[in-house]
């Protein structure tokens, strides 16, 4: 066996939910796999994405090869516009992974400087010291892939994120044989596995599963369908359209992010719409409400999207109607419960039929993960001599490491690692020896270069350097009128006559009401984030300035 250390560092994903983001190293090379974010919680005002402190590869900057992905969801590779801006190295990734990146770095002008590698599944490449062959498996998006990095000391498999779907959508099989092969001969050091769903008895359903639900809901449905889902969540939009083309509904789509991933599953084949079948959302009066479905962004309430204000009648095309149905095919993720629950309110209020995750069967969503048999079928087939659980909170990873431990026949030893742990594989063994600075660090996407270490700093410097807007407005609980000139107080911020400024924010903000419906009016906190997201427009494009902007509903 060669003399030498290999490091596994995570960086972010063990522990905590999304950035995911791992090194591998071998003396002076360095490779990372995956560089996800991870989505804000509501009380980071202000702040848009939250992405994994890559100090560690800053710090060995000349010996980081490259970026493997395993797949394109975001807490696998929204990280990536950060990390680039600060490293440049190439970007490995499947043909779908890749579009979706291209994506996101267009969006940031990052795509001309970018290194962009297409990797395939079963075509092994190699990459510094390591040998890695990507393995076809299951998830909730399509083109997803484990990585079989073979290192000096043993081959080391990191699952990404997979469920084991027998019957996914595209027919891309897991490749089942592949994992059995590297078990066969015992050659495989590690095993790192995804432990989202660790906690989960049984299966996961086959993303198929959702068709029987789908099925029942047509057929039911005599008025317009609304179908929202994540909009990286290629399997589920395809079973909506193949079931709008049974019942011979044409299909609109209506918000940004699932046109723009819908675009790339037809551009990639991925999705097969038959002539004529799609129409403009600007199309869906022209048809009868029993001859349309409309797939729609947003499922997690977030306030802008277009079910959101779809959902509050002010949605230019997407109206809900009496007798509409609404589905909502995603799960309600922890933290987003209050302002989806808000949005199923207001969709009620149209009387639409409204469809959510309950736990009924057939299910309307189901996970991309796999639950404690499929992991177990993994272990099994991979025998690992190490076996460490990954992407998941740690009660999850704690779940894992103790399912692996009662297979007693099939893994050698299990470790827990948290993120910042380096883990070190010699001729001898395995152990912690250290631990890197990791962290969250808080971008505002309206720049690239404005990072902030946590809010705390983050409003401090807003504070000392940027000020404070407070936006005080009075509105009549009963009939929704707004009952006073709002008031406005500005500390650490002046700009040109106060007085003068100040009457223009009020205009701002009479203007954001005028173009409000009375139910955004009474749902304070769409009219909060609407009358903050104004203000922040106008005050930066006539300021240059980005105060801490808090609008304040009094309720009389
Ligand atoms: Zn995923
Ligand atoms: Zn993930």
């Amino acid at each position: 066996m060669p003399s030498g250390k290999l490091h596994l560092v995570p960086l972010g994903g063990l522990g905590e939910f999304g950035m995911n983001c791992m090194a591998v190293r071998w003396g002076d090379d360095i490779i990372v796999i995956d560089a996800g974010l991870m989505f804000p919680e509501s009380e980071l005002l202000g702040v848009d994405i939250v992405v994994p402190d890559i100090s560690y590869l800053i710090a060995n900057r000349e010996k980081v090869r490259g970026i493997v992905l395993t797949h394109g969801h975001e807490d696998h590779i929204g990280g990536l516009p950060w990390i680039l801006s600060e490293l440049k190295v190439p970007v490995f990734g499947t043909e779908f992974t890749l579009a979706l990146v291209e994506n996101k770095l267009d969006e940031h002008q990052l795509l001309d400087d970018a290194d962009l590698r297409e990797i395939r599944p079963s075509t092994r490449f190699i990459l510094g010291p390591f040998t890695i062959n990507p393995i076809q498996v299951t998830h909730s998006l399509v083109d997803c892939v484990a990585l079989a990095i073979h290192t000096p000391l043993g081959v080391v498999i990191h699952t990404g994120d997979f469920k084991v779907d027998p019957t996914p959508t595209d027919n891309r099989l897991f490749d089942l044989h592949t994992f059995a092969e590297y078990g066969k001969d015992r050659s495989v050091l590690a095993l790192l596995q995804d432990s989202t769903n660790a906690d989960r008895r049984g299966y996961t359903p086959s993303e198929r599963a959702v068709k029987g639900k789908f099925d029942e809901i047509f057929a039911r449905a005599e008025r317009k369908i609304f179908i929202s889902c994540f909009s990286s969540s290629i399997h589920r939009i395809k079973l909506a359209i193949e079931t709008a083309g049974e019942y011979k509904r044409k299909i609109a789509l209506v918000g940004r992010s699932i046109s723009e991933s819908t675009d790339i599953a037809l551009d990639l084949g991925y999705l097969d719409v038959p002539e004529g079948t799609l129409i403009h959302a600007g199309q869906i009066k022209e048809y009868r409400p029993d001859q349309v479905c409309i797939l729609i962004s947003g499922t997690q309430g977030e306030p802008m999207s277009a079910l959101s204000r779809a959902a509050v009648d002010n949605h230019k095309h997407a109206k809900i109607e009496r007798g509409d149905t609404v589905v909502l095919s995603s799960r309600i993720i922890p933290g987003n419960e209050k302002g989806i629950y808000r949005m199923i309110d207001h969709l009620f209020r149209r009387e639409a039929n409204v469809l959510y995750d309950d736990g009924s069967s057939p299910p309307v969503h189901v996970s991309g993960h796999a639950s404690q048999e499929e992991l177990k079928l993994i272990i099994n087939l991979v025998k690992p001599r190490y076996f460490i659980p990954i992407h998941g909170e740690y009660r999850q990873m704690r779940i894992h490491a103790d399912l692996a431990r009662s297979m007693h026949g099939a893994v050698g030893q299990v470790l827990m690692m948290e993120s910042g742990d380096v883990l070190e594989f010699d001729e001898l063994g395995a152990r912690k020896i250290d631990k890197v600075p990791v962290g969250r660090i808080c971008i505002d996407s309206g720049s690239r270069g404005d990072v902030v270490e946590d809010l705390v700093i983050k409003d401090r410097r807003h504070l000392s350097e940027d000020g404070i807007v407070l936006a005080i407005i009075a509105i009549n609980k009963l009939t929704g009128s707004v009952e006073s000139i709002p008031e406005i107080v500005m500390r650490g911020f002046a700009a040109g006559s106060e007085n003068g400024f100040t009457q223009e924010l009020r205009k701002v903000i009479a203007t954001t009401l005028d173009n409000s419906t009375p139910e955004e009016k009474a749902d304070y906190g769409v009219i909060k984030e609407k009358i903050r997201a104004d203000l922040k427009r106008f005050i930066v494009k006539t300021t240059s300035r980005r105060p801490l902007i808090m609008p304040v509903i009094l309720e009389i």
